[in-house]
């Protein structure tokens, strides 16, 4: 079982690709399980043709971890892919991450946590104990990276890669680094920066995936663009991605930048 999660800051595109890449990896007759680790609980809705699944936390607040069964929290979108949302904390109380701890321990206790691919989309603006998790507990061997050629995007996967050079040093955790994705954001040099800063860390850019108005298409019809545009060069993008992490065994555990190195790079590229 491969278990890759991606990593990156709030609305950088995330969900678009994690969804993308489920939906090509099912393609290839894989079984695909996808989990969203976001608060936002929208990682699996084009899977599930527009549908909001109940959350973890949300049933596990109702009615306690004992009396919640798979199909409560494990639904059937897109090509069999097993979707699943931990939800978050209702604003103003409680800790984002409670989520995501809530829904490892009851996948685990219901044996639910199998397939050939299991995709974690995971919220990566603080790297809290929760968000971690993932990586943490082993759950995540893979990390993927993903940014645009925005500082502040380029910040938030900086962070993760502390995350994931601390959690290194626990023999306990196996967790590494596959890549770094480029979603674009359409700025000037942003392919450029998003290659210099992969290899600076220790890793490489595995991708780079245009900003194409057939995504927001696709998303108002409720559909990943796999499923929408199956003949569109953006689905060949998500498709060529999945081979390319499909196959990835390369992992690095990455040194990340300091801040003031990583802001005199992006000059380089403006
Ligand atoms: P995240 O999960 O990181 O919060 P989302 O995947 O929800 O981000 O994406 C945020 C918005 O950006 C969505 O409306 C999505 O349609 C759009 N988007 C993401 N990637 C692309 C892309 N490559 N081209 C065009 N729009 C995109
Ligand atoms: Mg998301």
């Amino acid at each position: 079982m491969k278990q890759i999660a991606l990593y990156g800051k709030g609305g950088i595109g995330k969900s678009t690709t994690s969804a993308n890449l489920s939906a090509a990896l099912s393609d290839r007759g894989l079984n695909i399980m996808q989990i969203g680790c976001d608060p936002k609980h929208d990682s699996t809705r084009m899977l599930m043709h527009g549908k909001w699944i109940p959350t973890v936390l949300d049933l596990v607040r109702e009615r306690g971890d004992k009396a919640i069964s798979v199909d409560e929290v494990v639904f059937t979108g897109y090509n069999g892919i097993r979707c699943v949302e931990a939800g978050g904390p209702e604003p103003g109380v409680g800790c984002a991450g409670r989520g995501i701890i809530a829904t490892f321990q009851l996948l685990e206790r219901l044996d639910a946590l199998y397939g050939d691919v299991v995709l974690y989309d995971v919220l990566g603006d603080v790297v809290c104990g929760g968000f971690a998790m993932p990586m943490r507990e082993s759950y995540a061997r893979e990390v993927y990276l993903v940014t645009s050629g925005e500082l502040m995007s380029l910040y938030a996967a900086n962070n993760i890669c502390k995350a994931i050079q601390r959690l290194s040093r626990r023999s306990r955790c196996t967790c590494a680094l596959g890549g770094v994705i480029c979603n674009s954001a359409n700025i000037s040099g942003e392919k450029e920066l998003v290659g210099a800063y992969a290899r600076r860390i220790g890793s490489r850019l595995i991708s780079y995936i245009p900003r194409d108005n057939i995504v927001r298409v696709a998303e108002v019809n409720k559909q990943t663009v796999i499923e929408y545009a199956p003949d569109s060069p953006q689905a060949d993008v998500y498709r060529h991605l999945a081979e390319d992490i499909f196959e990835n065994d390369t992992m690095t555990i990455p040194i990340p930048m300091e801040t003031d190195e990583l802001e005199n790079l992006a000059l380089e590229y403006v």
